[in-house]
């Protein structure tokens, strides 16, 4: 089952809802795709300059067995044991990377690890 944040707000929906509960902000359920072997999760964008875009998010996908999507055009191998990081304005992905799940693990450590750290290090300051 997928989880569905509001870009906006953050606030978990249920997946079959248009727009946000709290905000109404329109909900990005369209690029929910409920299969076992992929998982994905919304991450809502911090504006930290003018530069960057108003309503940004982050999805993040993860797959965990090869897929194959058959369509009129062709099929489409999806590998698998990997991450997909999309960044999204509003309903338009701006870019994407593929990383492998032996990578991700390290990322998911790293932002752990160094987030203790630096929590630490301004406490010690204190
Ligand atoms: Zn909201």
């Amino acid at each position: 089952m997928a989880n569905m944040f509001c870009p906006q707000c953050r606030l978990e929906q249920p997946t079959e809802h248009a727009f946000c509960v709290r905000c109404s902000a329109s909900l990005p359920g369209h690029l929910l795709d409920i299969s076992p072997s992929k998982r994905m999760r919304f991450f809502a964008g911090l504006r930290v300059t003018d530069a960057d875009p108003e309503g940004a998010f982050l999805r993040v996908s993860c797959y965990l067995k090869e897929q194959i999507f058959n369509s009129p055009e062709g099929s489409v191998k999806i590998p698998g044991n990997h991450v997909r990081f999309s960044v999204w304005v509003g309903s338009e992905a701006r870019s994407v990377i593929s990383i492998p799940e032996s990578e991700a693990r390290e990322l998911a450590a790293f932002i752990t690890e160094e987030l203790r750290r630096l929590n630490q290090s301004v406490a010690s300051v204190e």
